[in-house]
């Protein structure tokens, strides 16, 4: 690794915000995003074993608009949802931390909120005449966090299961004689990974584990935090537990069997919203990815990696045929793009553009993360540009390059190979920090909220907080 230095920010113009209305007829379109939490875009299409991880939603896929090559905006769940939801980088929106500063000085727990005046998705689609409502399952999102900012009805299940999220989402789909905006955030892969019985068994029986393995995954909450616990304050807990090859792919099988699971479920919500009203625009995605150690550590949050930020992404227009676009596009795309289709103003202060209008041009792709949590003092953003990737570190401006198109593992760090093009896209990482902090958002006063003690337990349940 070597050092790049990031040139000035500086603060532009104040761009102006739009402010158009126009309400929507009946007959407009309705709107179903759908989120999987945790799920890595490879999922989509693979084979475990012989046999298909997501069979049902691949077929689906097969009528939509697929995204092969989408980038999430943070490695993790909060910045990540916020920038699908508002079409800001996360540089721009702000809300990076699971836990705030304020936890440092004082010890109260306050965590980083959706601030009520950035516009989310919802709260656009409400402004337009939708009905909304969603449902949801990250305790990262709750309402007490600013999420439920316009919905009509805005559903909490606590980190439940993907069938209790569609009739859940099948029972609060809006009747009203106008459009409807619907969300359903599916958290089943994220772990622990506890498939309902038989699923990990599709992709055949579990190996052999020694007792340690079997321990380790018998307490498998545990173990994690054991983990966890050590990449926060590495001189408390003692040393991370040793999770053996086999182990390893006991978990992965886990985790597949809990992506098989929710396609079930999510293909029986398209299916039963699509026979109420085929008049319906389908988005399906993911807030992030999961690494299982492509890069020596397992989870998400902490790095850049492709296995983190590639998500699934298709949209399924009611009178679109279907089509592949290979061209690198982003989550905060999402949004301008419902827009446009459905022929509704942008507002200026987007970050993202239209990725389904004819003519679509490369541009760079970027990401960026904190960690959930301030005191993993990690500050990481990445740029990809045609088949190159660069990670920078804002901490020590350590950066890594990649040719993700001949070295799609991004084993082989090409920053002192290739000068040129490290130097482009330093500048392009320049270039993108000085248009974040010259949008109205990136002002916005910052907002947080405190974090009761059943969320702080339902939040270290999955890991975030030790
Ligand atoms: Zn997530």
């Amino acid at each position: 690794m070597q050092k790049s230095t990031i040139g000035p920010l500086f603060i532009a113009a104040t761009i102006a915000i739009g402010a158009i209305s126009c309400k929507q007829s009946p007959h407009s379109p309705n709107v179903l995003v759908i989120v999987v939490d945790t799920l890595r875009a490879d999922r989509l299409d693979a084979v475990r074993n012989g046999v298909p991880t997501m069979p049902k939603l691949s077929r689906h896929a097969l009528e939509a608009t697929v995204f092969d090559s989408a980038i999430a905006q943070s490695s993790w769940t909060k910045p990540s949802m916020v920038s699908l939801f508002t079409s800001l980088y996360a540089e721009t929106h702000g809300v990076l931390f699971g836990l705030s500063e304020q936890f440092d000085r004082d010890n109260s727990a306050l965590v980083d909120a959706l601030p009520a005046k950035m516009e989310s998705m919802a709260a656009y689609f409400k402004g337009h005449g939708y009905a909304t409502a969603g449902v949801q399952t990250n305790p990262h999102l709750q309402a007490t966090f600013g999420f439920a900012q316009g919905f009509d009805r805005y559903e909490f299940l606590k980190s439940s299961s993907a069938q209790n999220v569609t009739d859940t989402a099948l029972q609060v789909l809006p009747a009203s004689p106008g459009p409807y905006f619907l969300y359903a955030h599916y958290i089943d892969p994220h772990g622990p990974y506890a498939p309902p019985n038989g699923y990990a068994d599709i992709f055949g029986p579990a190996g052999e584990l020694s007792a340690s393995g079997k321990a380790a995954l018998d307490d498998w909450e545990n173990t994690y935090e054991r983990i966890a616990l050590h990449r926060v304050d590495p001189t408390r807990g003692g040393p991370p537990p040793e999770i053996s090859q086999a182990t390893r792919t006991e978990l992965q099988r886990r985790y597949d069997g809990e992506v098989r699971y929710v396609d079930g479920e999510i293909v029986r919500l398209i299916d039963s919203v699509l026979a109420r009203d085929p008049n319906t625009v389908i988005v399906f995605t993911a807030d992030h990815g999961e690494e299982f150690w492509e890069h020596g550590e397992l989870g998400h949050g902490r790095t850049l990696y492709q296995e983190l930020i590639h998500v699934p992404l298709f949209i399924r227009f009611p009178d679109a045929k279907p089509a592949r676009i290979e061209t690198p596009v982003e989550t905060i795309d999402v949004l301008p793009t419902l827009a446009a289709r459905l022929g509704l103003p942008a507002r200026a202060h987007w970050q993202g553009r239209d990725i389904a209008a004819p003519g679509l041009v490369a541009r760079p792709a970027f990401s960026a993360t904190g960690g959930s949590l301030r005191n993993f003092d990690l500050k990481l953003a990445s740029v990809r540009e045609g088949g190159f990737k660069m990670i920078c570190s804002g901490v020590d401006g350590a950066c890594r390059l990649y040719n993700i198109d001949t070295d799609p593992g991004e084993s082989r760090d090409l920053f002192g190979e290739e000068s040129a093009t490290t130097k482009r896209l330093a500048d392009e990482l320049a270039r993108q920090s000085r248009a974040n902090q010259s949008n109205p958002y990136y002002s916005t006063p910052k907002s947080s909220a405190p974090l009761d003690e059943e969320t702080r337990r339902e939040l270290g349940a999955i890991g975030y907080i030790q």
